[in-house]
């Protein structure tokens, strides 16, 4: 089963409890500091975290720059720039051996 971690969105504490729920989701309160919220797991916020670091990577904005602006790990961007030069038309470091008309 796949874990997702759930982080209060005023104290990032991870010492939630649920709170009922609103629209099929989940509510939870933070322990913490009782602010209570829908909070969004990880996973989603991860997704969006990686599809706009391909977006910058597409913007050809440097892995540098893309981890001081999305907090994404430099590792892990490596990867998606990896990922997505393989269905991406501009691959960096291939020979121009097949004509890719583009532009
Ligand atoms: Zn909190």
């Amino acid at each position: 089963m796949l874990q997702t971690t759930l982080t209060c969105g005023k104290c990032s504490s991870a010492d939630l409890r649920k709170n009922g729920s609103r629209k099929e989701q989940p509510k939870y309160q933070c322990k913490a500091c009782r602010h209570q919220a829908l909070f969004e797991p990880a996973a989603a916020r991860k997704a969006a975290q990686y599809a706009q670091v391909e977006k910058l990577l597409v913007e050809r904005v440097s892995q540098r720059a893309i981890v001081r602006l999305t907090g994404v790990a430099r590792p892990t961007i490596v990867k998606l720039a990896k990922k997505s030069a393989g269905h991406a038309p501009v691959a960096p470091q291939a020979p121009p051996a097949t004509g890719a008309g583009v532009g």
